[in-house]
């Protein structure tokens, strides 16, 4: 088995991944709530790439102080969107 089909097979189905990008930074900002947070966390649990990318929003936030998805370089978002396209042709 691949690492990559080893991530699907661990991808959690009640929050897709696209979601988890869409709210990282009300993650952030502490404006989820109580069970959208924890789902969150979850997710984060068992998705490698979800780890990933809050890393790298984490990253992005030390060194300009805010973000905003706008604020991703063009290549995470490509590598994002390349990411689940895939994910969801192979599912
Ligand atoms: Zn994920």
């Amino acid at each position: 088995m691949s690492l990559f089909s080893g991530l699907l097979h661990r991808r959690p189905r009640d929050l897709p991944c696209q979601q988890v990008v869409e709210i990282v930074t009300d993650y952030l900002e502490g404006a989820l709530s109580a069970g959208e947070r924890r789902r969150f966390e979850h997710h984060l649990a068992v998705c490698e790439h979800c780890t990933e990318y809050l890393a790298q929003i984490r990253e992005t936030i030390r060194l300009t102080g805010r973000v905003t998805t706008e604020d991703l370089t063009p290549e995470m978002r490509t590598d994002l969107t390349d990411l689940y396209r895939r994910w969801r042709a192979e599912g």
